[in-house]
């Protein structure tokens, strides 16, 4: 018996990208919002501006003569947050429509808008 690869999977194009206005609907900074200044397609994760922070403990190195204790943002699942609609400033889902020539586009489900970015 032939057993098929149930881990090969089409990319993941996640509806949050990179310079989306996000907000964190869930854990410690619920309700925050801030950029998007990565996206980790693959684990459905994004680093958001000023979101998450964890203090990193680190060793005195070149870029950091001093050491000690860093904080750095760090990634969050996209499930954990909604887009902010930049033409109608609301947390919305997003959408997809295919336009006439093929290409697809993200719409606010609030007001019915593409999001170009
Ligand atoms: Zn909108």
């Amino acid at each position: 018996m032939k057993r098929t690869n149930t881990k090969v999977q089409r990319p993941l194009k996640l509806r949050v990208r990179r310079d989306d206005i996000v907000q964190v609907i869930a854990g410690n900074d619920r309700g925050k919002q801030g950029k998007v200044l990565k996206v980790f397609p693959k684990r459905q994760r994004i680093i958001v501006e000023g979101i998450n922070f964890i203090k990193r403990h680190t060793r005195p190195s070149q870029q950091n003569p001093k050491g000690g204790i860093v904080e750095k943002e760090a990634p969050i699942h996209v499930s954990n947050v909604m887009v902010v609609c930049p033409k109608c400033s609301s947390v919305t889902r997003v959408g997809m429509q295919v336009l006439d020539d093929g290409s697809r586009v993200r719409i606010c489900k609030h007001c019915g808008e593409m999001m170009t970015t």
